[in-house]
């Protein structure tokens, strides 16, 4: 069986959340050998306060690094966010109060763009059977992966599965949303990363997460729940069921299907609490699965830099994988070139301002909605 524990917090004080990861590692009965180099994956997309709920909150980091030290264990914590720059991830980890963690732990904090990369053969992946991935990854005896709670523009959900997409360089990211341009291949590439990664333990921080147009620009929920599995999948499974996405995460569908996991398999250890996350405005879901081709494309929702928002820092236009992004000049807020566009969401991802919006065109737009909410009523979605 694949335990899944789900657990209460309800604050991320210091010594509820201790007692609430060690409960939720106990419950799956998963014990941490002594003296172990144990390497961290937390959800650090970006650098942002740990209060906008973007980033694995540091008192859940801290209470896993607390664990590992009464274990005598070697920790590193690492990670390579969205942004492609020098130093941008050491900056990310100190903006998410992860630093001080690390220092107060005895921590190493290492970007995955220094260390040297391994390639990875993988007969049984669906989309890459091969691909480069940090060697670190490779020497820990455990990786632990910490992700945060949250819709996804793109993927819907981000939890166990999406949460290992940041062991991918920075800019193969792009080069990876160019190839898997379709949802349902880059479902399966990360199922391709998750399957080469394979986490040990991952252990969901969702005492706080987030809704709406997540991962960077949603709205703040408050789950009030730490979950654990020794599979990133068996928990995304639950997980979805928890924040209402039932049958709706591409990554969970596709996982079944190539039977990488049987959810008669998945045991619930705790309480499933129940709630209703609101969907992203992007949300395919939305959408009559009948349109496809030109239509389709037509009814997909785009993104328009807002010119009052926007504060010309131009991430946007470093993150697009297609440079459908485009900066005309240094005064005007850049445009999407939407023959280009292939809407994977990285712009406004990683739009540190919130100043991308997500629109269909004026035709689509209503119909969708009328399609959507009739859905909602007869208990389709
Ligand atoms: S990332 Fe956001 S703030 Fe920066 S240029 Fe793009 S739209 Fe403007
Ligand atoms: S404009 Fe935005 S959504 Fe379109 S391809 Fe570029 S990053 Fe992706």
């Amino acid at each position: 069986m694949r335990k899944v524990s789900v657990v209460e917090c309800r604050t991320y004080d210091e010594k509820e959340v201790l007692k609430a990861v060690e409960k939720a590692i106990e419950d799956i009965g998963f014990e941490i050998k002594p003296c172990s180099k144990v390497l961290l994956k937390p959800n650090v997309l970006m650098g942002a306060s740990p209060e906008k709920a973007i980033t694995t909150n540091p008192a859940v980091i801290d209470a896993v690094c607390a664990i590992l030290v009464k274990k005598k264990c070697r920790i590193i914590i690492g990670e390579s966010c969205g942004i492609v720059k020098e130093g941008g991830v050491l900056q990310a980890f100190e903006e998410a109060g992860i630093t001080q963690i690390a220092k107060k732990r005895n921590a190493k904090l290492i970007s995955f763009s220094h260390e040297k990369l391994r390639k990875v053969s993988n007969a049984k992946a669906a989309f890459a059977k091969e691909m480069y991935l940090p060697e670190i990854l490779f020497n820990a005896d455990l990786i632990i992966s910490l992700p945060k709670m949250k819709t996804h523009t793109l993927m819907l959900y981000t939890g166990g599965v999406k949460n290992l997409f940041g062991c991918i360089l920075g800019g193969k990211k792009q080069e990876y949303h160019a190839i898997a341009k379709k949802k349902e291949e880059f479902a399966s590439l990360l199922l391709d990363i998750w399957m080469n990664v394979k986490p040990a333990l991952t252990i969901l921080d969702g005492i706080q997460g987030m809704d709406g147009n997540g991962p960077t620009n949603g709205n703040i929920v408050k789950p009030g729940i730490i979950m654990a599995s020794d599979n990133a999948v068996a928990m995304d499974i639950v997980a979805e069921r928890i924040i209402g996405f039932e049958g709706e995460v591409l990554t969970n569908a596709i996982a079944l299907k190539r039977k990488l996991i049987s959810a008669s398999e998945i045991e619930v250890i705790g309480k499933e609490p129940r709630f209703k996350f609101r969907k992203p405005s992007s949300a395919a879901s939305g959408i009559p699965p009948w349109l496809s081709g030109f239509f389709l494309k037509k009814a997909m929702a785009y993104p328009y830099p807002n010119p009052e928002k926007c504060k010309r820092c131009w991430n946007c236009v470093r993150v697009c994988p297609v440079t459908a992004m485009k900066k005309t000049n240094e005064k005007d807020a850049p445009y999407c070139d939407k023959k280009l566009c292939i809407v994977c969401y990285c712009c406004h991802e990683m739009c540190p301002y919130d100043a991308i919006d997500l629109k269909r065109s004026f035709l689509f737009a209503l119909p969708i909605k009328a399609y959507s909410r009739i859905l909602s009523l007869i208990g389709k979605k």
